[in-house]
C-alpha cells in the first residue's frame, strides 16, 4: 500500500467535513430549507493553527474559538482569506477592547453591560461591533446569558447602544440524550426568535440562530438553527492543555 502524503489527523477532517456537510444539507431539506441556508461553524478551541488552516483548505469559511486570548495567539498563523471568525465563549469585560473589530460576531452577549463594553470600544473604534444575544435555556450547568422571558426587553434596550448591532441569538444546549426534549428547547428558541423578528425593532436584524454543537446539530437544524457550531465531530476530541 502505498502511504498517504497527508497526515492522518488532516485526512479525518476531510472526511468529516463530508459527513457533516451531508447531514447539515439534509436536515436543513428537511427543516423546508435550502441546503445552503444553514451555515457550518468549526470551533476551533484547542485546535492547533495547521489543522484549522487545513480546515479552511476544505473550504471551511466561518471558525469560532471561546476565548480571546487563544484567539489572539492563533490569529496572526491563520489563512484567513476567505474565513470569517466569531466569538462564542463568554467575554470578560477586560478582554472586550481586544476583541472588538477582531471578530465579525460577537455571539456570547450575555449582559447589558458587555454590550455597552463592547459598544464603546466600536465607537472608539469607528466601526460597528455585530453581536448576538446568548440565551440561557434553562440548563443548571450553563451559567451564562439572558433568561428566556427577558430576552425580548433587553434586545431592545441593547438595540438602542450605538456601536452595536444585534443579529440574532445563541444558545448552548444541555447536554440531553432525550431527543424530543432538546428538539422542545431548541423550538422554544426558534419561537424566540421569530417573536423578535417580528417585532421589527430598530436596529435588530434577526439574521442569525446559532444552536447546537457536535451531538446535537441536526436536532437543532430541525427546529430552525441557521447557524451551527461544531467542534469535535470535525476534529476530534479536544486535548486541553495548560496553554489554552
Ligand atoms: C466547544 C463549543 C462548541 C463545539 O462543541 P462540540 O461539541 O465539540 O461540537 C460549540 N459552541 C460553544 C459555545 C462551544 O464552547
Amino acid at each position: 500500500m502505498e502511504k498517504s502524503l497527508i497526515d492522518p489527523a488532516f485526512e479525518n477532517i476531510t472526511e468529516n467535513l463530508k459527513v457533516i456537510r451531508e447531514r447539515v444539507s439534509k436536515a436543513a431539506l428537511a427543516s423546508g430549507r435550502g441546503e445552503d441556508e444553514v451555515r457550518l461553524m468549526a470551533v476551533t478551541k484547542t485546535i492547533e493553527p495547521a489543522r484549522i488552516n487545513y480546515a479552511i483548505s476544505q473550504g471551511v469559511d466561518l471558525i469560532g474559538e471561546n476565548r480571546v486570548q487563544e484567539f489572539q495567539s492563533k490569529i496572526d498563523e491563520l489563512d484567513m482569506t476567505n474565513c470569517k471568525a466569531h466569538l462564542i465563549g463568554h467575554l470578560q469585560s477586560n478582554k472586550a477592547k481586544k476583541i472588538v473589530g477582531a471578530v465579525d460576531v460577537i455571539q456570547s452577549v450575555d449582559t447589558v453591560s458587555i454590550a455597552k463594553e463592547i459598544a464603546k470600544h466600536a465607537v472608539n473604534s469607528g466601526i460597528t461591533q455585530k453581536v448576538l444575544l446568548e440565551v440561557n435555556i434553562g440548563c443548571e450547568w450553563s451559567k451564562f446569558g439572558f433568561d428566556i422571558s427577558e430576552v425580548p426587553e433587553r434586545a431592545a434596550e441593547i438595540a438602542g447602544i450605538s456601536g452595536i448591532r444585534v443579529k440574532g441569538l445563541m444558545c448552548v444546549a444541555p447536554i440531553c440524550d432525550d431527543n424530543k426534549k432538546l428538539f422542545d428547547i431548541f423550538e422554544n428558541m426558534h419561537k424566540l426568535y421569530i417573536d423578535i423578528c417580528n417585532k421589527k425593532i430598530d436596529n435588530i436584524d434577526m439574521e442569525i440562530l446559532s444552536m447546537g454543537m457536535s451531538g446535537d446539530y441536526e436536532t437543532a437544524i430541525l427546529a430552525g438553527a441557521n447557524l451551527v457550531r461544531v467542534g469535535s465531530a470535525i476534529f476530534g476530541p479536544r486535548i486541553y492543555s495548560d496553554k489554552h
